[in-house]
């Protein structure tokens, strides 16, 4: 083991491993196959990279995403390894000098796309080198339960069955168990360890809102608690996503658009700009994000509500990748669940399916309506049951919802339900309620029934969260999707019965905001450092355009925050610093040095 941590020191300037990494690590690199599940941000990369300097021959990455391995191998190459990509961005020349390269062992990692690897052609090539291993990334490409389903790498398996003395390890992020069963099933690894790491992704912050104004609240949250930092806003429709964008440009925001209705070259433009510039804020679809290393994204906002709580905890991931604080900012309504649920009924799926899909949207309507520590909830939807502390970093542990005993309430509004015969949708049944004279309610005669006006102490925002929440529990429940309407369910008559209590939350308000978190890296520092961190990114940027990658490849941020807190005084010191190698230190050592001193000189 001694020679993988001298690789992590020399080559990578990381102090130590974190969690199982040394034990995968030595797993593979005498031989072994396993798959491993460990949540973004968690380090899978070194779990096949120090293997692939430890063992002979060049070894394989299989990576859906073309314009993603650039940016690995750019990673790589910057700290002196030997890696290249092979895909379709590359000319018919650049392709044959890769593969000339490959067949002489030039290479210590090479990133391949999945069809291309497929091809008899590059079959053969491989069978005359000697490979160090196969890793397959984004393993859950290979399910139809997961998000991201490739049909490539169904055909991934007969890896195994041509090289089987190779071994192979398929890496994900993806925690839920129908996955997890497919992955080891096509890919053959049903003998292979499995390493499952805690998917608690301690560094983000979760939190849930009411939506009433999407853009003010939007607004509102990167003004105050993220000015100038990167982020991801995800809508669920094309439209949206153009407006949003449009709209954060015109308030001064700089906003780009991704979405599967852009044109190739567009999308392309906008995602560069994205990971190389600093400060971007990406407004997308679902369509953009698998793959996205960027490390320092410091926030994810959804502006509607995700289909189920394994997307949700997949997008909020793509936030502090870097390990520093970030948010996970969501806010969502009534009409977003309906909106889902019509989504379901209407798409082709079969009824098994849809009727999976219906079972993990009310999850994810749980969670947005818990009362209890998200993390918490969230942990345990994925198996992880033994943590069932309190987190204490998201909005129900930091700004506890008050609780009360709305059984009256609730028998009201389930009364109300009956009443109009399970026709109708929340907004009508409020209205009924707070005695609202509208034209609908004149058209049906619902001022006439016995529950018009009995609600009005509650206000129009309260009883939708009283609806929401009643649902969320199982005692109402969507009768059709087009309508919105509500019909009661066979947990509801205990209720009307007045057999049962329910007590329901105070929701916080809508824009009360959070506040900075304590362990804000940048908050604390003074002037003075806070002045070295602005002149140190200011030659980051510069260094990387000079280099033509994003400022990441460069340093990143953690290792910044590390050089500003230090100010290391001589070579030692400096090369102690997390993620400075023997190669960044004979690159940027001088220039570091002759910049700190010149500042601490400075500063006598
Ligand atoms: P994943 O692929 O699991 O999302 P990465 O491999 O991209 O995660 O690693 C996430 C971040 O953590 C990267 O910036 C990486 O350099 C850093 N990292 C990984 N392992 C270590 C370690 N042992 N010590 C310090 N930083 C690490
Ligand atoms: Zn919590």
């Amino acid at each position: 083991m001694s020679q993988a941590l001298n690789l992590l020191r020399e080559v990578f300037g990381y102090p130590a491993f974190r969690g199982q990494q040394a034990e995968i690590i030595s797993h593979l690199a005498e031989g072994g196959d396993c798959l491993v599940l460990m949540p973004t941000g968690g380090g899978k990369s070194l779990c096949y990279q120090i293997p692939a300097l430890m063992r002979d021959g060049v070894a394989i990455v299989i990576s859906p995403l073309i314009a993603l391995m650039q940016n690995q191998v750019a990673t790589l190459n910057e700290i002196g390894v030997r890696a290249a990509v092979l895909n379709s961005s590359l000319s018919q020349q650049e392709a044959v000098s890769v593969e000339y390269k490959l067949m002489t062992g030039a290479y210590d990692l090479l990133y391949v796309a999945p069809e291309r690897l497929l091809t008899a052609r590059f079959i053969n090539l491989i069978s005359n080198i000697r490979i160090a291993l196969f890793a397959i990334d984004e393993a859950h490409c290979v399910s139809q339960w997961g998000h991201d389903f490739r049909p490539e790498y169904m055909r991934l398996s007969m890896l195994h069955e041509r090289f089987p003395k190779v071994p192979r390890i398929a890496l994900t992020a993806t925690a839920d168990k129908d996955t997890r069963k497919d992955i080891i099933e096509r890919l053959g690894l049903g003998a292979s360890r499995v390493f499952i790491s805690s998917f608690d992704r301690s560094n983000i912050r979760y939190q849930i809102l009411d939506k009433t104004n999407r853009y003010s609240q939007l607004l509102t949250f990167i003004q105050t608690e993220h000015p100038g930092d990167a982020g991801i806003v995800y809508c669920l429709s094309r439209k949206k996503v153009e407006e949003t964008a449009a709209w954060l440009t015109k308030q001064g925001l700089p906003a780009v658009a991704y979405h599967a209705g852009m044109s190739m070259l567009e999308r392309n433009r906008n995602q560069k700009q994205f990971l190389r510039d600093e400060g971007i804020i990406m407004v997308a679809t679902i369509a953009f994000g698998m793959g996205i290393d960027k490390p320092n994204v410091r926030f994810v906002a959804h502006l509607d509500l995700p289909k189920n709580i394994e997307s949700y905890y997949q997008e909020t991931g793509r936030a502090g990748r870097d390990g520093l604080v970030a948010d996970a900012w969501m806010i969502y309504g009534l009409s977003d669940v309906i909106q889902q649920q019509r989504l379901i009924e209407e798409s082709e799926a079969n009824a098994l399916y849809k009727q999976v899909a219906l079972r993990k949207l009310e999850a994810m309507l749980s969670l947005c309506e818990t009362s209890t520590c998200r993390r918490v909830q969230m942990l345990s939807y994925f198996g992880e049951t033994e943590n069932t502390a309190a987190c204490g970093n998201c909005d129900i542990c930091l700004n506890p919802p008050k609780i009360w005993d709305a059984t009256v309430e609730v028998q009201k509004a389930l009364s109300c339900v009956y009443r109009v015969r399970q026709n109708f949708g929340a907004k009508h049944l409020i209205d009924i309620l707070r005695g609202n004279l509208t034209n609908r309610v004149k058209e049906w005669h619902h001022d006439k029934l016995s529950t018009f006006g009995i609600g009005k102490s509650l206000s129009v925002k309260v009883w939708h969260s009283v609806f929401r929440q009643i649902i969320a529990l199982g005692f109402l429940e969507t009768a059709s999707a087009e309508y919105g309407a509500l019909r009661l369910t066979e947990l509801s008559r205990e209720i009307l019965k007045g057999q049962q209590t329910v007590f329901l939350h105070q929701r916080i308000e809508s824009n009360q905001l959070l506040g900075n978190p304590p362990s804000d890296d940048l908050d604390d520092l003074d002037t003075n450092k806070r002045d070295l961190w602005n002149q140190l990114r200011i030659w980051r940027a510069a260094t990387a355009k000079e280099n033509g990658v994003p400022a990441y490849v460069i340093f990143h941020d953690v290792t910044l925050m590390e050089l500003v807190r230090l100010c290391p005084q001589n070579i030692s010191e400096l090369s102690r610093v997390t993620g400075i190698g023997a190669r960044k230190l004979e690159k940027y050592g001088d220039h570091l040095m002759t910049f700190f001193l010149a500042n601490s000189q400075a500063n006598r």
